[in-house]
């Protein structure tokens, strides 16, 4: 728990008339100032405490988007009483906005399990920080160009943009693969359908390799190292074992591995071969719908199982 506020109890009382605000929160600690016998700065001084705090404990984990909370709601106070102009208050809003982006941004631009809510959470909010930073840098530049500036002054917000730029491509790339993830999970789930109502026929779409139907985590080790041999690159796994998007389409892929090649595609033929040479079980497919040219991939092991009913939502 931040700041160790975590042994502190809580309870939000009417605040006292000579006090604009109509609630404050009072901490049960043996140094907590009340308002009724103080004087209006030192109501707004708790006030600044007890929101701070409040805000940390009730709003977000994170210590950034915790900290500009803070700041938004000391300056708001400050812009109650006059001491600060109005557009203070806009600035530490839109500092909120951009920590909780970059929050996003942290939490997301590194998991290889997004779903697509996720996903087009993270493109978005690098979106945003990007529009920010060019924002800046543009504002700054009419400064130089006005003269009030020195050139110089243009270095800082010409390497945020960038920055940011970079992040908003590679949030891209990470929502594409997993698109593609989601993809190969659907065609799957299609797959799954299709042999539920007739077990007997695989779908020209699909090439289906029952072997001796065994794939473990040591069969996988196997199969990884001789494709990096032998293409002198990674073994391209878009999913291994269970991800958050087969559970989400209802099926549970634990022991199975998709391997993002197209069936057809160099890496793709030599892997068909390999896996029928040893007797891997494998299921091809071509595209995930018919007509739609994406979702193509292999995926190793027995067909997934659906996943037991867990009740509504699980
Ligand atoms: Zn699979």
């Amino acid at each position: 728990m931040p700041f160790g506020i975590s042994s502190l109890s809580i309870e939000i009382q009417p605040f006292p008339k000579t006090c604009k605000y109509t609630h404050v929160t009072r901490f049960h600690s043996p140094r907590a100032a009340t308002c009724e016998n103080g004087s209006y700065m030192r109501c707004a001084g708790l006030i600044l405490l007890v929101c701070a705090t409040a805000v940390l404990a009730q709003t977000s984990s994170d210590p950034d988007v915790a900290r500009a909370q803070i700041e938004l709601n000391r300056i708001r106070a400050m812009v109650e009483t006059g001491a600060l102009p109005r557009v203070q208050l806009q600035k530490a809003a839109a500092a909120v906005a951009d920590a909780q982006d970059a929050a996003t941004i942290r939490k997301n631009i590194y998991n290889q399990d997004l779903t697509q809510d996720q996903a087009d959470d993270l493109v978005a909010a690098a979106a945003r920080r990007f529009e920010r930073r060019k924002k800046a840098f543009d504002d700054a530049k009419n400064l130089v160009d006005l003269g009030v500036m020195p050139s110089q002054s243009l270095a800082s917000p010409l390497e945020e943009m960038d920055f940011a730029r970079k992040e908003y491509d590679l949030a891209n790339t990470r929502a594409k693969l997993a698109e593609q993830a989601i993809e190969m999970a659907e065609a799957e789930g299609a797959l799954q359908a299709q042999l539920a109502e007739h077990p007997s026929e695989t779908p020209n779409l699909v090439d289906r390799f029952d072997g001796d139907g065994i794939f473990t985590p040591q069969i996988f080790q196997r199969v990884e190292t001789a494709f990096a041999s032998h293409f002198g690159k990674p073994l391209p796994v878009s999913a291994n074992g269970e991800t958050a998007v087969h559970r989400a389409l209802g099926f549970d892929h634990r022991g199975r591995v998709d391997v993002a090649v197209h069936p057809d595609q160099p890496e793709g033929v030599w892997l068909r071969e390999y896996l029928m040479e040893h007797r891997i079980p494998f299921f091809a497919f071509r595209q995930a719908v018919p007509g739609k040219a994406t979702g193509a991939h292999i995926h190793m092991g027995p067909m997934s199982t659906r996943l037991a009913a867990r009740g509504a939502g699980g």
